[in-house]
């Protein structure tokens, strides 16, 4: 990973972040691609357990505590941010303790989910529900989209109502509708920094990868409809456009560009970037941290334009939209090829188990990787055989580039 100075105000974005919901006692958690605007626009500092699902497994805790969810009777093969977080509760302990040093996972007040993502985080902030005896409002959009209609999203803003509805009974405020187009304002514009932060990956040699994107998103997820994370987008940008001007590349000597679909291995993060690194290779874009680009968000039409932002994610569309937006992002960055990560327990992060790597590789002559792994769980993945598979995958496409 190449030297980013804004990493540093990151770190204590995060600690501050984290020392709030420590201290708030209005606290709503909420899925990371679930309406936060809503949530905030009551005054609710917001919970991501998807976040601390991440950060399980980047400190190599997640397959400890997966155990105790075993135990407890869920399958070791369910989402493991799902189960390294209830094993992580389940044990009374977890790594926000030392690391952001805050008493643990903060109580919630409400709980929010949205199934664009999966089924999965209904059954996870349950479990929650039961424990805290705490509210819980679902919002299911339709799934797996091609056209999204005015039907689609008029069912998701009744739905958005409805959330609105419980937010007044459990804040006893009233909904305020110019403070929610200002965070929705807030959010559209953290967006678009973002997404123009991963753009800068277009010039070659990119300034960032993959594995500075995955680091540096999570503002974006857990922070957006704020100042902050506006705040520190831009300065990533102005930060990074100073290293193209400069001409400092993420990985010296760049010659193979990559897109990776799918979930980072959380656990292997250091160790992959250096394979891609002495490989000369960078994996330029990838569709999670495209993910948290929501251009459809408009403070004109708050409600609707959030509903939509929601339902029109890329994980939430038909196989046809998916391969479209995955040949527009090869194409507009440039990249060589796709490495699909075929997520052992993420079956909705995972577009390699239906023929997708093999249909894109025969019909748009794009050449096409998968490797076995998991988000959490280091169990799931063979790393000598994956880096084996990805060198050879380098080395072919290597062999037929020009440069
Ligand atoms: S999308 Fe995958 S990783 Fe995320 S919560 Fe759902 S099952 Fe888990």
């Amino acid at each position: 990973m190449v030297e980013i100075k804004s990493v540093k105000d990151l770190k204590s974005i995060m600690k501050n972040y984290f020392k709030k919901l420590d201290e708030n006692p209005l606290i709503a958690w909420c899925t990371s691609v679930g309406p936060a605007e809503i949530l905030r626009s009551f005054g609710f500092e917001v919970y991501f357990p998807e976040n601390h699902g991440a950060l399980l497994g980047a400190s190599k805790t997640a397959e400890t505590y997966i155990n105790y969810a075993v135990k407890k009777g869920y399958s070791p093969h369910v989402c493991s941010y799902t189960t390294s977080d209830i094993g992580s509760y389940l044990a009374a302990s977890t790594p926000l303790q030392s690391h952001y040093e805050i008493k643990g996972i903060p109580r919630p007040s409400l709980i929010v989910y949205n199934t664009n993502q999966c089924r999965e985080v209904q059954d996870w902030f349950n479990f929650y529900a039961e424990e805290f005896k705490c509210p819980i409002v679902g919002i299911y959009p339709p799934r797996h989209l091609d056209e999204i209609t005015k039907d689609d999203i008029n069912q998701v803003v009744f739905q958005m109502k409805k959330l609105i509805r419980t937010c007044e009974n459990i804040t006893g405020k009233k909904y305020d509708n110019d403070r929610f187009k200002e965070i929705v304002k807030l959010s559209k514009d953290a967006t678009f920094l973002w997404q123009e932060v991963l753009k800068t990956a277009i010039h070659r040699p990119a300034p960032i990868t993959f594995f500075d994107g995955v680091i540096l998103m999570a503002p974006i997820v857990v922070l957006r409809g704020t100042e902050i994370a506006k705040d520190f987008y831009q300065q990533l940008l102005n930060e990074l456009k100073q290293k193209i001007h400069n001409k400092e590349a993420a990985v010296p000597y760049e010659k193979i560009r990559i897109f990776w679909d799918g979930m980072p291995l959380w656990g292997k993060l250091r160790k992959l970037s250096d394979v891609f690194k002495e490989n000369k290779t960078s994996l330029v874009a990838s569709t999670y941290c495209n993910s948290w680009i929501f251009d459809e968000f408009d403070e004109k039409y708050p409600i609707e334009s959030t509903a939509l932002a929601y339902t029109k994610i890329f994980i939430n569309r038909s196989e046809k939209i998916k391969t479209q937006m995955l040949l527009n992002w090869v194409k507009e960055y440039n990249a060589q090829g796709i490495i699909f990560h075929d997520t052992k327990t993420c079956f909705n992060n995972s577009n390699a188990k239906f023929g997708l790597p093999q249909r894109i590789k025969e019909q748009h002559n794009i050449p096409t990787l998968v490797i076995e792994g998991d988000l959490c769980d280091m169990r799931l993945f063979s790393e000598d055989q994956s880096i084996t598979k990805i060198e050879t995958f380098i080395e072919q496409i290597e062999e037929h580039a020009t440069f």
